[in-house]
């Protein structure tokens, strides 16, 4: 029997995703489809029910509706719990257990480059969704501080709970002129950008949350946008001798990881960024 991933999000239809799950399925003789569900919230429930059924592997789950899964999951693990929020969900035997690869796509995405968090004094501009898998990733990796530096700043005082004694984590604005900004990024190991600026179709494609001068040699600036590969943060952090690290290793590895939760294989995660990198050419044609 063919079975089925499914990728649960709203809209879905820019996702890199089916190309490079479809591609790592195909490369290893995995009789599955990964398709792409786009559901509204009332749809929810019967996609529960469908990723219960035998043929069913599992799914992806992505914005706006990776809270909303939680209520239709049998056990979210620890991480799911750390987070608020879902990325994926393995069905195993009539139940959905549920757990969140993005944590573990950051902290590959740093190790590929070679920049463990462990120690480092760390700024995460922006506080929507993906930091709070920033944030709970640093704890994972006993990263030493965190400052979330967000332009709504009650959205980043929402993200102090997930620090603790060994990893406090505080906040500031992201106007340019914010002292407290320029202070914390002068003592930053790691600059993690997750807003939306500099994303091909976002709010401000040609925009970076920070100017080339508030970075400094010996940083390392992580993107986590990956539409440009190449972002208008992470220029802007080269320009100053920062190390950049883009966003698609992040999208590949928290990829890979649910690859490996659905099948059981170890996941060809060359094969995966070599699709992801064909799919974004394509777009970009
Ligand atoms: P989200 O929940 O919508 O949060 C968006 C963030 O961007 C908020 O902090 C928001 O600030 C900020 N923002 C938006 N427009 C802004 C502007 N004009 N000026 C300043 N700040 C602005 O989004 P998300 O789910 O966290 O995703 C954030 C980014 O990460 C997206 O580009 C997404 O593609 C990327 N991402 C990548 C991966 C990966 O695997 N590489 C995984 C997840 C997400 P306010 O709170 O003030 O609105």
């Amino acid at each position: 029997m063919t079975q089925t991933i499914a990728l649960i999000g709203h809209p879905v239809a820019h996702s890199l995703s089916p190309a490079f799950q479809q591609a790592a399925l195909d490369a290893l003789g995995v009789d599955a489809r990964y398709e792409a569900w786009d559901l509204l919230p009332e749809e929810l429930p019967m996609a529960a029910e469908r990723l219960r059924s035998a043929a069913l592997l599992g799914a992806n789950v992505t914005v706006p509706h990776k809270e909303a899964m939680l209520r239709f999951i049998d056990r979210p693990d620890a991480l799911v719990e750390r987070v608020g929020a879902l990325n994926t969900i393995v069905h195993r035997e009539g139940q959905l257990h549920a757990t969140n690869t993005d944590v573990s796509g950051v902290l590959r995405a740093l190790e590929a480059a070679g920049a463990s968090p462990r120690g480092m004094r760390v700024v995460l501009l922006g506080a929507g969704g993906a930091a709070r898998a920033v944030v709970v990733a640093m704890r994972v990796a006993e990263a030493a501080s965190v400052v979330v530096a967000n332009r709504t700043r009650g959205r980043a005082e929402d993200l102090v709970e997930l620090g603790g004694e060994a990893m406090p984590v505080t906040t500031c604005g992201l106007e340019e002129d914010d002292a407290e900004l320029e202070a914390a990024m002068a003592r930053a190991d790691l600059v993690v950008n997750s807003t939306t600026l500099g994303m091909t179709h976002g709010p401000d494609e040609h925009a970076t949350p920070v100017p080339a001068r508030m970075f400094r040699g010996g940083q390392v600036a992580f993107d986590l946008v990956y539409v440009p590969e190449r972002t208008p943060f992470l220029e802007a952090a080269e320009a100053a001798g920062a190390r950049p690290v883009g966003g698609l290793a992040m999208l590949v590895h928290q990829g890979a990881e649910s690859f490996r939760l659905w099948t059981g294989y170890e996941p060809p995660v060359d094969v995966m960024f070599e699709a992801a990198r064909a799919a974004l050419a394509a777009r970009a044609r």
